[in-house]
């Protein structure tokens, strides 16, 4: 059996240990480009706290700059500043359980990941979140492209048949859509923006809240497969 996982806010703590000191340097950069702000402090956590419920930080943006009556074109400048991430500066965190729950799970399971993103910067995030990669069998990043392709991929080499695949990620449109939509299984990791209500439960076979619990779910299942002689 598969397990997919993605890697920001699934396997990785990206909202905290990266996403929440980038909001600092945005918020900065659009003070420093005119935005006017009372109490930076205030700002800041109320840039945190829309951030928990928006789609995008676009989203988050345009609805922060909106409430402080601000010219929409700082939205530019934010957005900017959220992609100067300095990875040799950050502490990035693995999401609590993960290094103890991967060990246990690569005994039972082929493990893999498939991410979204910049393949030189996602794997020095898996690197300084101490995230051993000789756990998966296949880590596939790409900035393009639907993960539909890669889970197809991804099943098809390792010769298993997608209803005995699982996706786990926290965005059901970018990672659990595409699962379902090929036959998979679905886990969503209610984490960073996958914490926001999520209208698209057609897409989603169980809400898991940490990795703890995932990896209760999967140590269940393969006891049980050891039972039926599986
Ligand atoms: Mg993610």
């Amino acid at each position: 059996m598969l397990i997919i996982f993605d890697l920001d806010d699934t396997l990785i703590d990206t909202s905290h240990t990266i996403t929440r000191p980038l909001w600092r340097k945005a918020l900065e950069e659009m003070i420093q480009g005119g935005l006017q702000v009372e109490d930076f402090s205030k700002a800041l956590f109320h840039l945190w706290a829309l951030d928990q419920n928006t789609q995008s930080s676009s989203e988050t943006l345009r609805l922060f700059l909106s409430f402080y009556q601000a010219n929409i074109s700082l939205q530019e400048i934010g957005l900017k500043a959220l992609q100067k991430i300095d990875v040799l500066q950050t502490k990035i965190q693995p999401l609590p359980g993960v290094l103890e729950g991967l060990k246990i799970l690569q005994a039972a399971y082929t493990l893999a990941v498939v991410s979204k993103g910049v393949e030189s910067l996602q794997r020095e995030k898996l690197k300084k979140a101490g995230i051993d990669t000789a756990f998966f069998s296949k880590i596939v990043i790409s900035e393009e492209g639907n993960k539909k392709v890669y889970y197809k991929k991804l099943f098809e080499e390792l010769k298993e048949p997608p209803q005995n695949c699982t996706v786990v990620g926290d965005r059901v449109l970018y990672d659990l859509k595409p699962a379902k939509e090929l036959q998979m299984r679905s886990r969503h990791m209610k984490w960073g923006r996958g914490k926001v209500y999520s209208p698209w439960s057609e897409y989603v076979d169980q809400e898991i809240y940490s990795f703890k619990e995932l990896i209760s779910y999967f140590e269940k299942l393969s006891n049980l497969a050891v039972l039926d002689g599986n």
